[in-house]
This record gives C-alpha cells, sequence and structure tokens, in this order.
C-alpha cells in the first residue's frame, strides 16, 4: 500500500481525489473489512475503499495495481457464467489478461493434487444470479 487507510481517510476528508483514486491502496485493500470492524470512529474504511475503486474506474482512471481489476474482472465474469466460482476458469481468465501464464504454477499444481480446484465447473442457479448483475448494472446506470 502507498498509502495507509488512516491517510486514505484523510485525504479523501481533503478532497485529494487524485491521490486517492489514483493510489495503490485502493486496489491492494481486499475489503475484509478489519479496519472497518476495529474502527474507534465507526468509519466504514473498507466500503470507502470500495467506493474509491468504483469512481476510479467509472471515471476510466488506470487501476495502479492492474492484476487486482483483472482479477476482479475473471472472478465477476466466472460468477456470471456459472452462478458461482469457478477457480480454474476464474484463473485461467486472469493468466490471459495479466499474461503471467507460468506464474504460481507450483502452486496451482499442489493446489490441484490437494483437490482444491473442479476440471468441471459446477453450476449454481444462474439465473438468480444474472437477474443480481441486471439490477447493479440498473443501479449503476440510474445513478450516472
Ligand atoms: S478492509 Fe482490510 S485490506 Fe482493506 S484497508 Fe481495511 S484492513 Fe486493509
Amino acid at each position: 500500500m502507498d498509502l495507509t487507510p488512516t491517510q486514505v481517510i484523510h485525504a479523501v476528508r481533503l478532497g485529494l481525489r487524485d491521490l486517492v483514486l489514483d493510489s495503490k491502496t485502493i486496489w491492494i485493500c481486499a475489503s475484509c473489512e478489519t479496519c472497518t470492524t476495529r474502527c474507534p470512529q465507526e468509519v466504514d474504511i473498507a466500503r470507502v475503499m470500495d467506493a474509491a475503486r468504483i469512481l476510479a474506474r467509472r471515471e476510466g482512471r488506470r487501476p495502479r495495481i492492474p492484476e487486482v481489476a483483472a482479477f476482479h474482472r475473471s472472478v465477476l465474469e466466472s460468477l456470471r457464467m456459472f452462478g458461482r466460482l469457478y477457480e480454474l476458469g476464474a484463473i485461467g481468465a486472469l493468466k490471459l489478461r495479466t499474461m503471467r501464464l507460468t506464474e504460481d504454477l507450483d502452486l496451482g499444481l499442489r493446489m490441484f493434487k490437494k483437490g482444491k480446484f473442479r476440471f468441471i465447473p459446477a453450476f449454481a442457479n444462474v439465473l438468480a444470479t444474472n437477474r443480481i448483475f441486471r439490477r447493479v448494472k440498473k443501479a449503476e446506470r440510474a445513478r450516472t
């Protein structure tokens, strides 16, 4: 992270838009909500990070950590297609997007041997999932 979460909140309060939206921090934040849970001022820091990512994308800013944006896109595509995460497909899409084809190959093989990946995707309620995607898109359009 190039800014601490505290610095991000401070920058938001000061209106330092470029500093926040062009930071690495907003992309590295995993939205784990640890800071939100522990914040003595009850600031929902994870939500601020989410909002900053959305704004950065909406404004067409290039993500400072493009691999993270590629990861989000790959996971969301998988959810849309299968109604649930198909890990192998999402990883394949991520590898193609980042062109880091052989990176983490040994880790992937070890996970595969332990049965962490399915070869065949399992489908969940694809129609319901797609309804959620459509609702989100509609809400986004209404806001812009
Ligand atoms: S949500 Fe988690 S990853 Fe993001 S800033 Fe807070 S503690 Fe860090």
